[in-house]
């Protein structure tokens, strides 16, 4: 706890005296461009590979980046989602996976998530994930497998996100865009899914990340 509490006085020291404008005008309300879903690993730090301030970026975290279809959770991520797209308008939603994510190997390990009964039950809400890479990858194995379980599991979670009743209304008014990407750890690359190739490309230095397209996206399988 030493680390924190040196932090919390270096933060109070330094950055408070720095950002003064900052948290004054974020006293007054916050409007957030994007809602940003993301792993609950403590190994990304959304603001940290954005390289966004507080007040920037709404951020919902829980393990293995995943969202319930509407009514089929306990509310914490659609209350989230509903919050952040219908109150704070943002709009964009970015599903961030990771590679090397514990919730995937899980996911590919059920036994080795026996005795944590609330992690099994949670990882339900990605069986599409499974499926997917159960029947689409049987040749695929080792870490290769886990990294296209991050893959498709993204975008299973984007095709719930779609199951929302405030995300769909503004997806039908063209006024909301989704994106699915996955940070990679070992180089702390962000890839993000390409329609059109069917892959994840590097998000590149030219131009915005690109939008996935209205209709359900698919991973190519190889
Ligand atoms: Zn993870």
């Amino acid at each position: 706890m030493q680390k924190l509490a040196t932090g919390l006085h270096k933060f109070h020291a330094e950055v408070c005296r720095t950002h003064q404008d900052l948290f004054r005008s974020l006293a007054r309300g916050q409007r957030p461009e994007a809602l940003f879903i993301t792993c609950s690993d403590s190994r990304i730090n959304p603001n940290l590979i954005t390289q966004t301030e507080p007040g920037d970026i709404f951020i919902v975290r829980n393990v293995g980046n995943i969202v319930p279809p509407y009514g089929a959770g306990g509310g914490s991520e659609a209350a989230a989602i509903e919050f952040a797209v219908a109150h704070l308008e943002v709009k964009h939603i970015i599903v961030c996976g990771h590679t090397l994510c514990g919730a995937m190997r899980g996911l590919l390990d059920p036994a080795g998530v026996e005795p944590l009964p609330a992690v099994k039950a949670w990882l339900q809400h990605a069986e599409l994930t499974r499926r997917l890479v159960q029947e689409n990858y049987p040749h695929i194995e080792g870490e290769d497998r886990l990294t296209i379980t991050v893959e498709e599991n993204v975008l299973a979670q984007i095709e719930n996100l779609r199951t929302h009743p405030t995300v769909r209304a503004r997806l039908a008014r063209g006024e909301l865009s989704l994106y699915a990407w996955v940070f990679k750890i070992e180089t702390g690359q962000v890839f993000q899914f390409d329609a059109s190739s069917g892959q994840y490309t590097p998000i590149g230095e030219a131009g915005p990340p690109s939008a996935l397209p209205e209709t359900a996206v698919f991973r190519r399988a190889c």
